[in-house]
């Protein structure tokens, strides 16, 4: 199927062997994606493929100077494709890291970054708590400074590699210490060995995933851990977000593509009123019309991450576009898929209704569809003469 987009140096290359390892994964993937645990095997390969150092800088192993929001996102359309669980394993370390990278003292840095590159250490972003999810300003957790340290207190839910990570990158209230910080949200980078870190479950997803809550009891953590300055926390995060809502973009066009596939294919061979199905109208508007949703956003996503490549928090609004337009049609582009494959898109475990059930998610996290589209409307009206 063609792309539309024809891709120069160094991303026909990165492309080309992120097609060629997802593809290694396929004997795994159903496996790997029905677990909530992480896949051994799949973190292994993902390790030895290299493809991980693009989610970290140069200067700390990375695959370039700075994390390259295309590359990362061509991986992630190549991944998600074929596993959403190696998806999850190399998005994370980028997700989690982010804000270390962009924020962190040199020392931190130095300290986690080229564990995170070679997939040593897995990394987590720890956001979400069971009365705040959209609004980050609900945040309950607190950083309270005790002389050369700080003392976290709170629970975080849904928390992508809990139980896995080496570290957690938290988002806190900062209740007391310098002036300008106090009240606001400060982000801290706290090593899961800690005492008073502990994990547990959280509820098992129509899609499993590696998930849990993260408790903080008391938790002493050097006053060196912080990331960026007293509540001006939220700065490294919505900087993560810029990149990694793109790269969310990739992963719902790679998803569509391949449930498209699997029903292209389904409609090419299966005959009824004596013609193959794709030859049927409504069967070849719905594959026509969801080719036309997988061309398009592809098309913007690479565009909104070739521009965040340049300035991620200058095209933040590019990257909500992107995020939003890629995961609703993927959404659509599955249904319709599980349409033109009628009772064999309903089976369970099928390729197809894998994706069925993978497509959810993608609406809700890193920015439910309807809160980023009140910042995206906002834009369009400052933008409208
Ligand atoms: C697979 C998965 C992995 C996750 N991993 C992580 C992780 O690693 N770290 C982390 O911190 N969190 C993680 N989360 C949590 C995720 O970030 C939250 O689910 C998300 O932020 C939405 O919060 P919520 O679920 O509490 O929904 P709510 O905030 O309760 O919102 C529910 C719905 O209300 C609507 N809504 C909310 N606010 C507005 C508004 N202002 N305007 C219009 N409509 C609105 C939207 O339709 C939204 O979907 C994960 C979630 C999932 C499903």
């Amino acid at each position: 199927m063609t792309s539309l987009t024809r891709l120069e140096e160094p991303y026909a290359s990165i492309q080309t062997e992120a097609r060629a390892f997802a593809g290694s994964l396929e004997p795994v993937a159903a496996e790997a994606d029905a677990s909530n645990d992480v896949h051994h095997g799949v973190l292994t390969a993902l390790r030895r493929s290299g493809l991980i150092r693009h989610t970290v800088p140069g200067a700390f192993g990375g695959a370039s100077e700075q994390v390259d929001p295309f590359a990362v996102c061509l991986i992630r359309e190549q991944l998600m494709s074929v596993c959403s669980h190696a998806d999850s394993l190399f998005a994370l370390q980028g997700i989690g890291s982010f804000a270390l990278a962009t924020a962190g003292s040199r020392e931190l840095q130095e300290a986690w970054l080229p564990r995170v590159a070679t997939g040593e250490v897995l990394a987590a972003l720890a956001l979400t708590e069971p009365e705040a999810g959209s609004d980050l300003k609900g945040l309950r957790t607190t950083a309270r400074r005790d002389g050369d340290a700080v003392v976290i207190d709170g629970r975080k839910s849904f928390i992508s590699n809990a139980g896995e990570a080496g570290f957690y990158t938290v988002l806190a209230k900062e209740e007391s210490g310098p002036a300008e910080g106090a009240g606001g949200l400060s982000a801290f980078l706290v090593p899961a060995d800690l005492p008073g870190v502990s994990t547990s479950p959280a509820p098992e997803l129509i899609a499993p995933h590696v998930l849990g809550d993260v408790h903080f009891d008391h938790v002493i953590v050097p006053a060196g851990h912080r990331i960026g300055q007293p509540g001006k926390g939220l700065g490294p995060v919505l900087a993560t977000l810029a990149v990694f809502r793109i790269s969310v973009a990739g992963a719902a066009v790679g998803l569509a593509q391949r449930a498209l596939e699997e029903a292209t294919r389904h409609a090419r061979s299966r005959e009824q009123f004596n013609r193959p199905l794709v030859r049927l109208g409504p069967v070849a508007g719905l594959l026509a019309t969801s080719w036309a949703d997988v061309a398009s956003t592809r098309l913007l996503t690479h565009a909104a991450a070739r521009l965040a490549g340049e300035d991620p928090r200058a095209h933040l609004e590019h990257s909500s576009l992107a995020k939003l337009a890629a995961t609703e049609a993927c959404s659509r582009v599955v249904d319709r898929c599980v349409q033109v494959m009628g009772r064999w898109g309903l089976v369970h475990e099928s390729r197809i209704e894998r994706c069925y059930r993978q497509a959810r998610a993608m609406r809700i996290y890193e920015g439910a569809s309807e809160v980023i589209s009140l910042g995206i409307a906002r834009q369009l009206a400052e933008e409208v003469a």
